[in-house]
């Protein structure tokens, strides 16, 4: 993601009663954040917010946060959110995901949402990749009984790196597809800005839906 230094945004976020502090004292209370016992679901690297927003808006029976790790992207999220204050099931952070198991407890999340995560093309640089088997293994620590993981890019590299590493780490492929937009997955997908935007450069988008072997 391109980032702009955006006036203010630090400002924006410290004050923005959607956003839960990193240091805030929440992992183990969700619901009692949502006041509800409705599923949480999380997008990590959320960018500028429109998949989680609308995923909101459509299911108001599930709790959504947004984790996103740039101040100058998740206030563009904020923008959003403060468009819908109707809505009671969304909230962000704004944090790096190497943290995650500092903010959910162990089976808090019911499911996870990776949408065009950054590539990190260098070898080296491998395991700050979102389907790292390092990150699978933070997943599992806050995951559900029956949580999964959905990831969507049309980075080709990246997707045949993160099957590699979902059977490495022995979670189970429960499908996947190279070509979302033409498969039977893609009624009721819901797209994301970097889906839009390489999609109408005619990329075809992969998708994949994994969950860890309990
Ligand atoms: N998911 C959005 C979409 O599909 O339009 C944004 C995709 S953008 C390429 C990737 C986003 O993930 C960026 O906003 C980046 O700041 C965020 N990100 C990357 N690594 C992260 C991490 N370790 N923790 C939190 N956010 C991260």
């Amino acid at each position: 993601m391109r980032l702009r230094n955006v006036k203010g945004s630090r400002d924006t976020i410290a004050e923005s009663k959607y956003v839960i502090k990193e240091d805030a004292p929440v992992k183990g209370r969700w619901h009692e954040i949502f006041g509800n016992d409705n599923p949480i679901h999380i997008e990590i690297g959320m960018g500028k917010g429109m998949f989680i927003t609308k995923l909101a808006e459509q299911n108001p029976g599930i709790n959504y946060v947004g984790i996103e790790k740039y101040s100058s992207v998740l206030v563009r999220a904020i923008e959003k959110r403060e468009e819908r204050e109707e809505l009671t099931n969304l909230l962000f952070i704004r944090m790096d995901a190497e943290n995650i198991e500092e903010m959910f407890d162990k089976n808090e999340v019911d499911y996870i949402y990776l949408n065009f995560s950054d590539p990190w093309p260098k070898d080296r640089h491998a395991k700050r990749r979102l389907t790292s088997v390092q990150f699978l293994a933070r997943y599992i620590n806050i995951l559900a009984e029956d949580g999964g993981v959905t990831f969507k890019t049309d980075n080709v590299p990246l997707f045949d790196f993160s099957l590699e590493q979902a059977k490495e780490a022995d979670w189970e492929i429960i499908n996947y597809t190279r070509d979302l937009h033409h498969s039977e997955y893609a009624e009721g997908n819901v797209m994301t800005e970097y889906e839009k935007k390489f999609s109408e450069m005619g990329n075809p988008i992969n998708r994949m839906v994994i969950k860890p072997k309990r």
